[in-house]
Order: C-alpha cells, then structure tokens, then sequence
C-alpha cells in the first residue's frame, strides 16, 4: 500500500510576527505532499490566515486535555478549531521530559484530539541510555501502547506516529535511513498484531535533525512515510527541498 507522504515542520517557540508571515509564505507545496506547520499557539490565527487558499495545513504543538475552565495558560481543542488547526502534536519529547507529560496523559489527549475531529501527530521514541540498553523498540511500543489502550485500534487508524529519537532532536545527529526503518517496521508490526488493516494505514514520520541533505535517502525507506522537522523547517530553502524530495 502506498501511504501519502506528510512533511510537518514544528517551528516550537521560534519567530516573531515577521518571520512567520515571511516563512510561511515562502512555502511551496505540491500536489503530492501534505505539508503541516506548528507555530507557537500565539501565531496560530495570523499562519492561519497567510495561509487561506494554501493546501498547507496548520498544527499545534500541544493541546489541554480539558474541555474548558479553570485552566490558566492552557489552550483548548475548541480554541485550536477556531483558527483552522487540523494537526496536533502530542507527547513531543521536550513536553514528556520538560513538562513531564505522563504516557497516560498524553493518551487521554489523543483521545480527545480525535474526538474533537482533529490529526494527532504522536511523538515517540528513545533516549541514548535507552537505545544503548538495547531497549528502543520496548520504549517506543509502550508509548504506542497507552494510546492503543487509551482508543482501541480501529480509531488508531487516524493517528500519525512521529518516531523521534531524542538523541537525535535537535543535534544535528540524525539516525542513519536503517536505523530509522527498523524502528519503523517494529512500531508498524507492533500495530499489526492488533490490526494489520490499521497497521498498513498509519504513517509514521521521522524526526530528529532532519535536513535536505538526508530527507531523500530517509523517505525512501519502505516504512518512513514522511518526516516531523525542527530546526530545518525554520529555513525555507530547507524545508522546500524536503518537501520536494518527498514526492
Ligand atoms: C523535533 O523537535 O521534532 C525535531 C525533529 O527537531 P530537529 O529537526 O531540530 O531535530
């Protein structure tokens, strides 16, 4: 089955009004990609708008668990569907290990994410230590777990798994084309113990020090179906060319 490819870029807390407006209009998608941008929740409304008749879509970069209330600093899923946000990225590994997002709590908000109508974009993957221990695929497939527990498979369908090595966010150390395919293919049978119908559906991106010079050789991968970029999606040349080498 061939899964349409999904170039996300997640700008975290980067940009000014400016530099946004400025990036997001340099972006140039095509027909055969769906690219996604996560400005900080504070542009949400402003890329929203730059972007009204662009096939480009928009994400957050978290969201509440809650509905609404007495919540201060937090931003509701209700809040996200007045700008148009159709992507929300959940349990990133800065959220689980700077705010110390629970596995549970970020399936509770997949949950929601889906209730809501919106594309959970669902962050995994291993420390050093943890690939070191040889324990990557355990830590990996028991972050996919507390959601499947959390949904069941059949809604597991419309999640997209982001398999992010946190070794490798943000420095500039990416895990070789294999070494992400084998991770890839081990999230994906994991899935297919369950459901091998929903396991052939879900796309799983790669993230972690994504750049033009590497994303060609990573898509090719049999199960990278696209990529969540960081740092590189802040340059638009950069980013451009990842997109284009995922058609
Ligand atoms: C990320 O934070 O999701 C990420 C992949 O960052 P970078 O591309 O900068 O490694």
């Amino acid at each position: 089955m061939t899964r349409r490819k999904i170039v996300a870029g997640n700008w975290k807390m980067n940009g000014s009004v400016e530099s946004v407006v400025e990036l997001v209009e340099s972006i140039q998608a095509n027909d055969a990609v769906d690219v996604v941008v996560a400005p900080s929740y504070v542009y949400l409304p402003l890329v929203a708008q730059s972007l009204t008749g662009s096939k480009v879509m928009v994400a957050a970069q978290n969201v509440s668990e809650f509905a609404k209330g007495a919540f201060t600093g937090e931003v509701s899923l209700s809040m996200l569907k007045d700008f148009s946000v159709s992507h929300v990225i959940l349990g990133h590994s800065e959220r689980r290990s700077l705010f110390a997002e629970s596995d549970a709590q970020v399936a509770r908000k997949v949950a929601s994410t889906l209730e809501a109508g919106l594309t959970p974009i669902l962050c995994v993957g291993e420390t050093l230590e943890q690939r070191e221990a040889g324990t990557t695929l355990t830590v990996c497939n028991a972050q996919v777990d507390a959601v499947l527990e959390e949904i069941g498979i059949e809604l597991f369908e419309k999640v997209v798994i982001a398999y992010e090595p946190v070794w490798a966010i943000g420095t500039g150390k990416s895990a070789s084309s294999e070494q992400a395919q084998e991770v890839h293919k081990g999230i994906r049978d994991n899935i297919a113990r369950r459901s091998s119908k929903v396991a052939e559906k879900v796309a799983i991106l790669y993230g972690g020090s994504v750049k033009a010079s590497n994303s060609a050789e990573l898509f090719a991968q049999a199960d990278i179906d696209g990529a969540l970029i960081g740092g590189a999606s802040l340059d638009a040349t950069e980013f451009n060319s990842i997109i284009e080498s995922a058609k």
